[in-house]
């Protein structure tokens, strides 16, 4: 007889339970649709610009940007394929089409690399200097004439991270090349994003500007039902489950990925638990969820000295209790970078940290008068000490402060 395993009933009663996904994979922010509702309009000036393709022309670059979710992926990606079946059914040369997700590919040399790849050129992961890789590009897509589109999503994040040489390059490489042309989409998540761009950049890359709204809970509501009817079995969802879903996206900036996500974790937690439907408890239970992990990623992703900052008002809190002020968090910070031996920044420049971690939910900043002393901001956290607590931990360059006591008269 098999040896016992502390997985048999799990998976028996994983295969015995209700099922309740029909289709997991469609609830994935992954997966394009067939049908983007609420999305006519950006799809038909998308498609209207890059129809130049069929005849032969070469389509003014565009550029989307609107906040997450509000579907500025999937209506480029729903657009290129539709553009491509309809050139392979005409029967003329395709373009070739290039999609670089630049929050993964985020330096100017990944960048070209990947197009030059994409192209079938062997460039080194690293080790040319960028300008030959630029060259090598310039020169294979010239070979022959065609034309090409780039789709540089998550652009603002390429951007902030490497500048915007690549793109200064990409916008004037039309100057460059005798018998092909390019085509860029630049998409970007950051409304303000245009504030940072170069304006040649800017006018060159903007010459089609598509702005995406965030979506209503209606529209959510549509977008959900249409999800929900591929995704899970019928009769699964209890009434007021999709509602909920959209309603709750709606208020977090009109976020399709996120009225997404709430309910494919809905649907697991009801399925962990052995239940036959989806209620609105597990989609709060969803909520909860998805909040917690997008803390830890927040957490996570903060640069050293936000993470030193945040550190400092930790401290303060474990043994002085809630009466944080920014002259204490200064003096516990200045105290850390010196155990550490990280260059200490100014008072100001701390301040401004701190504001930072306010704007990102993670602590709440008020400012209140100290009398003929000026005025002061008293800091609380906004997250839960222990979420705090166990990700500083993680990060390998706080390990040395796990002694220190901050010196509170
Ligand atoms: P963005 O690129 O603006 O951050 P995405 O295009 O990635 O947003 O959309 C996020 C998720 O929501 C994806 O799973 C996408 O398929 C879905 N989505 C967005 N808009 C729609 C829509 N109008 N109809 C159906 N699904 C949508
Ligand atoms: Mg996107």
């Amino acid at each position: 007889m098999a040896k016992e395993s502390p997985l048999d009933g799990i998976f028996e009663s994983y295969l015995k339970g209700p099922a309740i996904f029909k289709n997991r994979d469609v609830l994935r922010p992954t997966y394009v649709p067939d049908n983007l509702p609420h999305r006519e309009e950006q799809i038909k000036r998308v498609g209207v610009i890059l129809a130049a393709t069929l005849k032969g022309g070469t389509p003014s670059n565009i550029f989307c940007y609107g906040k997450t979710g509000t579907g500025k992926t999937a209506v480029v990606k729903y657009v290129l394929k539709h553009l491509t079946e309809k050139i392979v059914e005409m029967g003329v040369e395709a373009p070739a089409v290039s999609y670089v997700n630049c929050g993964i590919v985020d330096t100017n040399y990944r960048v070209l690399a990947q197009l030059s790849r994409s192209l079938g050129l062997d460039i080194p992961f690293t080790g040319l200097p960028t300008d030959e890789v630029y060259n090598r590009f310039l020169e294979a897509l010239d070979k022959k004439p065609r034309l090409m589109i780039i789709v540089l999503d998550e652009i603002d994040m390429l951007v902030k991270k490497s500048g915007d040489s690549v793109l200064y390059d990409l916008t004037r490489i039309n100057t460059h090349l005798k018998n092909s042309k390019v085509s860029l989409i630049g998409i970007s998540n950051d409304l303000k994003f245009k504030e940072y761009l170069d304006p040649r950049v800017l006018s060159s890359l903007g010459e089609e500007e598509i702005v995406f709204s965030p979506y209503t809970a209606n529209e959510l509501r549509d977008i959900l039902r249409e999800r929900a009817k591929m995704g899970f079995n019928d009769g699964v969802l209890e009434e007021g489950v999709i509602n909920l879903c959209a309603a709750l996206a709606a208020r977090e900036h009109g976020d399709a990925r996120r009225a997404l996500d709430l309910l494919r974790v809905a649907g697991e937690l009801a399925e962990r638990e052995g239940a036959s439907k989806v209620t609105e408890r597990h989609v709060r239970e969803a909520k909860q969820r998805i909040e917690a992990d997008v803390i830890t990623d927040t957490l996570k992703s903060l640069p050293l000295q936000a993470k030193l900052v945040l550190y400092a008002i930790f401290t303060l809190f474990k043994f002085k209790g809630d009466n944080v002020l920014t002259g204490d968090v200064y003096n516990v910070y200045s105290d850390l970078c010196k155990i550490l031996n990280v260059d200490q920044l100014t008072q100001r420049r701390v301040s401004d940290l701190i504001n930072e971690l306010d704007m990102l939910g993670i602590v709440n900043a008020r400012v209140i008068s100290q009398g003929r002393y000026g005025r002061t901001k008293k800091i609380k956290l906004a997250v839960p000490r222990k979420v705090i607590s166990q990700t500083l931990d993680e990060d390998y360059r706080l390990q040395g402060l796990s002694d220190y006591v901050p010196n509170i008269q």
